[in-house]
Formats: structure tokens, sequence, C-alpha cells
């Protein structure tokens, strides 16, 4: 068991009771999440799931992840900027994926009707994991950049451009990661920044934009619209596909805009990794696109035409080595294995597999540890974690005013599971133990 808790994970008993105090502790420090079934109810909650012991995170692997942070953040500006390389890259995806047309449409009206805000607040956090290399040594690779609802961070964006703003927070009524959003209305309070937190529901009953294009609900003008929603198809219905398109029309400043949240679909994130495209973007700053470079893993276009044909005979002759994804977040919506399989044989001769892109799979070295979990017994499995690194920024029209890393999210899951996430009731949460 590679892990310097090797003595501890051994003694059943000693786990058990290590087990029962940090399971207190996290109560007791608000670790929370509501239960599956009781999502809307205030006052049932269960401890969030969590490692007992911190996993060991390759130090120069972790710093490497938030050196190119900053970089991340520059390239997914660069892309939400460029209308061209925007409406390219996604123009197979959006004949077939009705949710990400759905997107762009909304994208080209706001466009075409000229954008109301000249200040967009980035809040993003690139997805690794530790591809163990041939010689055993281990590589970072990006699983993925979430730009929209980027969640677990608990924290605010600090940005003076938002101070004595009105903060709205878009959430669902039923949400179990409250918590999380509750840690960033209380900063943003104790830093005396008023927040609301109001369903898309509520913004197509009340909300309401005056002839300067600002935004209004109960009365009160928004500053920034903070989305924790709107990110999967079933969190929208014809009333909430308007409230976004009022929202985005607004001249508040939206965390994040439309291009943005389009920027981190991952048919974006394949097109980034293609040989000069990283160049393109980010002109006139080569390290930049070096260190950006280093974190991709293999990442594979299923447009119709040879290359997609190549990648799917590839992933065909052995799908241990791939992933096919769609353009979802939230976690559940990857295939893996005789699924993917089976679901490349159907498409194989349709547009419609321009709606996935196909990634090599990552396979870090398992460790030993226990995941933590209500109701479910203490024993050591084998894990493999994956590492985030929250990234915030603030453009004023061209100007880059702010740019910074702002913190890390460890995940850990046992290896039998190919998918995440935490709420989906696969990862925990963990800390890293830099070695
Ligand atoms: P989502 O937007 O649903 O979070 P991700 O691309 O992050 O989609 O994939 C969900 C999970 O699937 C990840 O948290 C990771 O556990 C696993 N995964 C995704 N891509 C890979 C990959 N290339 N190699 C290994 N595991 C992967
Ligand atoms: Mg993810």
């Amino acid at each position: 068991m590679a892990s310097s808790w090797g003595s501890f994970l051994q003694d059943e008993q000693q786990l058990e009771e290590l087990a029962r105090q940090a399971v207190d502790r996290a109560l007791a420090e608000g670790v929370l999440l509501r239960t599956t079934q009781e999502p809307s109810s205030s006052d049932v909650v269960s401890y969030a799931p969590f490692t007992l012991f911190p996993s060991l995170v390759p130090s120069a692997l972790l710093e490497q992840a938030y050196a190119v942070q900053m970089d991340f953040n520059l390239l997914v500006d660069a892309v939400s900027q460029n209308a061209a390389f925007l409406e390219q890259t996604l123009s197979s995806t959006i004949k077939r994926d009705t949710f990400t047309a759905r997107l762009f449409d909304i994208y080209k009206q706001v466009l075409k009707e000229g954008i109301a805000q000249t200040v967009f607040l980035g809040l993003n956090r690139s997805d690794y994991m530790f591809q163990r290399n041939a010689d055993g040594s281990p590589a970072l690779k990006q699983i993925e950049i979430n730009t929209v609802s980027a969640s677990f961070g608990g924290l605010a964006s600090r940005t003076p451009a938002v101070h004595r703003a009105l903060v709205l927070l878009i959430a669902q009524e039923k949400e179990r990661n409250v918590f999380d959003q509750r840690a960033i209305e209380n900063e943003l309070l104790a830093r005396n920044i008023r927040v609301i937190r109001r369903r898309f529901e509520d913004v197509s009953e009340k909300g309401s934009l005056d002839q300067d294009r600002k935004l209004f609900l109960d009365g009160q003008e928004i500053a920034v619209v903070y989305f924790r929603d709107g990110y999967m198809p079933s969190q929208y219905n014809q009333q909430n596909w308007e409230a976004r398109l009022l929202l985005e029309r607004s001249c508040s400043v939206k965390c994040p805009d439309i291009a943005t949240q389009l920027a981190g679909t991952k048919k974006v994130q394949q097109e980034l990794s293609r040989v000069g495209v990283l160049e393109v973007l980010l002109p006139d700053q080569p390290e930049a696109v070096a260190r950006l470079r280093a974190t991709f893993a293999g990442l594979y276009s299923l447009d119709l035409g040879e290359e997609g044909d190549q990648a799917i005979a590839e992933a065909l002759a052995a799908p241990n080595r791939f992933v096919l994804k769609p353009q979802r977040e939230g976690g559940g919506n990857n295939l893996y294995g005789e699924e993917m399989v089976q679901t490349l044989e159907r498409l194989k001769d349709s547009e419609e597999r321009a709606s996935y892109i196909l990634m090599e799979k990552i396979e870090p070295e398992p460790f030993g540890n226990c995941l933590l979990r209500p109701g479910c017994p203490v024993r050591v499995v084998q894990c493999i974690s994956e590492l985030g690194i929250f990234g915030v920024y603030v453009r004023q029209g061209k100007t880059l005013v702010m740019n910074k890393h702002v913190g890390h999210l460890l995940r850990t899951k046992a290896t039998e599971h190919a998918d995440g996430g935490v709420v989906a009731g696969v990862a925990v949460l963990d800390n890293p133990y830099p070695v």
C-alpha cells in the first residue's frame, strides 16, 4: 500500500476509533451535505463524505498545478473572446447536441445585440489526475476545466470591482450541496457584500431590465450574477431558458458569462489540444503555452472524417485506454469500457458522434485509504485522487485586472469507479499531504 499511513491502515480497531473522532470533527466543523431523502429540508443533514487520511500528492505536481492555473484562466478568457474559434469549434457539436446549441443561441443573440457589460468574472476549477508514466513516475494530466458552477471552493471571489455589490446567487431550491454555497454567501456577507439567493423561476417571474439593461429583482439592482445552476439540461425548462437569456442580456457582471461557459465544454478542451491552437489563442506567450500543453492528456475529435474514424478504431481496439465524453457537466455522463464500445458502434456512421469527444484514460497509481460515508463500515480500499485548482480573474473590457489561483480541492474515490463526483456518491473530500 503506497501510503505513509500504513501502520494505521492495518489496525482495524484503531481505524474505527479514528473514524469516529474524524466524523465528529467533520460534523462540528460544518462539513455537511443534505441527505438524499430530504434534500430540501433544512434540519436533516449528514456529513459530506471524506477520507480518513489526507492522500499523498507529489509536491512538484501540486506546485505545477498551481503554476499553470493563471495560464488556464488566460486561455479560457481568450477562448471566450474569440467568436470565430467558438463558432468553428462548436459548429459540428451544436448540430447534434441541443443543450450546447441552446447555450450557443443565447451567445449569438447577446453578441448580435451587443454585450451590455464590459466586466467579466471567471471562477474556474481545473481538475487533474496523476498519470503513471512508463518509468513509474507521476505526471500531472488535466481531466477537464470547469468554467460554470465550479463547486466545493467555499471561497469568495475577492474582487475590488464587486465591492458593495449586490450579488444574485442562482441556485436550485433542492440543493444538497447548499453548505458549500452558504460558505461563499457568508464570506461575501463578512465583506459587507449583500447576497440574495434565487431560482431561475424567480428571475423569470420578478426580474426585469431597464432601458440601460440594468437588472432589477424585487426592486433591487443586481451587480453580479453567480451561477450555481444552469450547467445541465435537466436544470432548464422554457421558463428557465428565458431567465438565462434575460440575465445574459443584462449589464450585470456574470460569473460566468455565456461565452465562458461555452469555453468550458469538452469539445473546446479537445480542440485546444490540437497542434498550434494554443499558440493562436495566446500569441506571444510561449511559456504559458508550454506549461498548459504539459498538462494535456490525449484528446480526440469524433467529427465525421478520417481523423474521427481513426480515433474510433483505436478506442474499439483498446477500450480500456479511452473515455467517451458527451458535452455534459455534473458527473455520471461519461462512457467507459463495454458501454463506450456499444455507443461508438451505434454512433460510428452518424453525425451524432460529433457531440462527443474521446479522451485518453488517465491511470494513476492506486493507494490505500478509508473513504468515510454515513452508514458505511470503515475499511481500507484502493483509491485514486483528482486534484482541482480554483482560479479567479476579472477582465474589464480588454484589460485583465486580476488573475489568481485561490486554493485547491482533492477528491478521492475507490479504483472500482470509473466516473467521479462527491454529490454523485462516488468520490469523497480529501486533503493533499505533499510529499
Ligand atoms: P464532469 O463534467 O461530469 O465532471 P469529467 O470530465 O470531470 O466530467 O469526468 C468525470 C469523472 O470521470 C472525473 O472526475 C474522473 O473521475 C473520471 N474521468 C474523466 N476523464 C478521465 C480520464 N481521461 N481518465 C480517467 N478518468 C477520467
Ligand atoms: Mg469533472
